[in-house]
């Protein structure tokens, strides 16, 4: 098999692969699967990998596009940016009056299912922020400060939703434990087992910081 994969093993009863938007790939096993299987099930859907992973590496090719404002990215999937006459995300392309408005604009679209989200998470991990708000920042994603504010950077919207999820988790988690210790990343693990693979990918979209 030429294509790296994370195996997530879990109570489940059958086997189940999925890609990223970014061409990770996952595997979801039950706990009794042997690794072995897990290789001979992935090698069967060697055909189907490789063409997800083109159609994948040509949408993501856009990086271009979107270094040069034609494309951006909505959830992980370039769509294409139109500047014109009024702000709006739709599901099949991007409208902006100017540039200026793409905090305003995704704030506005996304910041009722952020809060449902954050709510959701916050049962999930047994923590509770005081606040959520959305601003723009650079060189991070989100913030907890010390009073237990969520603050999320709006570009948080451009990620696949399993990155936002992890994002969200991440600084929940941080209501608890505000540094990064060993302690910090054990209740991260206790949600998403395999935040090691999603915080690796969040390298990936650094150059978003950069452009708006
Ligand atoms: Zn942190």
């Amino acid at each position: 098999m030429k294509y790296k994969y994370v195996i997530i093993r879990s109570a489940r009863k059958s086997v189940a692969i999925s890609i990223s938007v970014d061409n990770q790939i996952t595997v979801r096993a039950p706990w009794s699967m042997h690794t072995e299987q897990i290789a001979e099930f992935v090698d069967s859907k060697e055909r189907w990998i490789e063409k997800v992973v083109r159609g994948n590496s040509l949408k993501f090719s856009r990086n271009g596009d979107i270094i040069d404002y034609k494309s951006i990215l909505v959830d992980g999937k370039p769509l294409p940016l139109f500047i014109g006459d009024k702000n709006g995300i739709f599901s099949d392309c991007v409208h902006l009056k100017s540039l200026r408005d793409v905090e305003k604009t995704y704030e506005a679209h996304f910041y009722g299912r952020l809060s449902d989200e954050v709510k959701t998470l916050a049962e999930k991990t047994k923590t509770t922020p005081a606040s959520v708000s959305v601003k723009s920042y650079k060189g991070r994603w989100g913030c907890c400060d010390a009073k237990n504010n969520l603050i999320f950077n709006f570009l948080l919207f451009m990620l696949p939703r399993e990155l936002q999820t992890y994002v969200i988790v991440h600084e929940l988690c941080h209501t608890i434990c505000h540094n990064h210790s060993h302690a910090f990343w054990k209740l991260v693990g206790e949600c998403l087992p395999d935040y090691k693979a999603l915080r690796d990918r969040m390298s990936l979209y650094d150059f978003l910081t950069t452009l708006y």
